[in-house]
């Protein structure tokens, strides 16, 4: 926890987004509002997605508000420490509750390219995604290569996500044999319990570990 704390300064985090290649200037804007173009073609935004991403924004947050309130600094500092150690433990627990799993089963399709982050920080093969970003529509081709791979790699779930239905899915579900699951959480929260950022990972996790069995 203090290691986190204090291993992730505004400009370790610089070095962070640096060594994921990510780059601020092109597409990185994540658009929340429905129907509108997702703009993260060719980027991962969801650095949120990896705690360690997470602990980031945390930091950054409360420097900033830390800022602006000088005089409640004690509490801010205190608030961030307790935000950092949460995240750190659920850290951790998903560290554990993937390494149980055979490295050769941990693979994943999901419905948009958002999950790079968390895939990295548990060792999770991307096997496909059905879209880049949400908005777009994959080819024939690119449908066609989705179910290639799939087969190839035995998969035999793909993801949904609730803020982006999508019939791709269905289609690739239907030529595979695969089971769509609900949801993942990559761009917004859910009903409780993931109407946290906390409870959005946890459940992410659990669908991904159960995904694996
Ligand atoms: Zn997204």
């Amino acid at each position: 926890m203090l290691e986190l704390a204090e291993g992730i300064d505004e400009s370790n985090a610089w070095v962070y987004l640096e060594g994921e290649e990510h780059d601020e200037e092109e597409g990185e804007e994540h658009s929340e509002e429905e129907g509108e173009e997702h703009g993260h073609g060719g980027t991962d935004p969801h650095i949120w997605l990896d705690p360690k991403g997470a602990a980031i924004y945390v930091n950054r947050i409360a420097a900033r508000v830390a800022a602006e309130l000088p005089e409640r600094a004690a509490e801010i500092e205190s608030a961030r420490d307790a935000g950092l150690a949460e995240i750190a433990a659920l850290d951790e627990e998903l560290r554990v509750g993937f390494a149980a799993v055979e490295a050769s089963s941990r693979k994943i399709v999901t419905f948009h390219d958002a999950f790079g982050y968390f895939a990295r920080a548990y060792e999770i093969e991307i096997v496909g995604v059905a879209v880049e970003a949400p908005g777009q529509e994959p080819s024939a081709k690119e449908i066609a290569a989705l179910i290639d791979a799939i087969k190839a790699a035995g998969v035999t779930s793909v993801f949904s996500e609730a803020q982006f239905p999508s019939k791709v899915l269905d289609q690739v579900a239907a030529e595979t044999g695969a089971t769509v699951l609900e949801n993942l959480y990559s761009d917004a929260l859910g009903d409780a319990p993931a109407n946290s950022y906390l409870g959005a990972m946890r459940a992410n996790a659990s669908a991904i570990l159960a995904s694996f069995k």
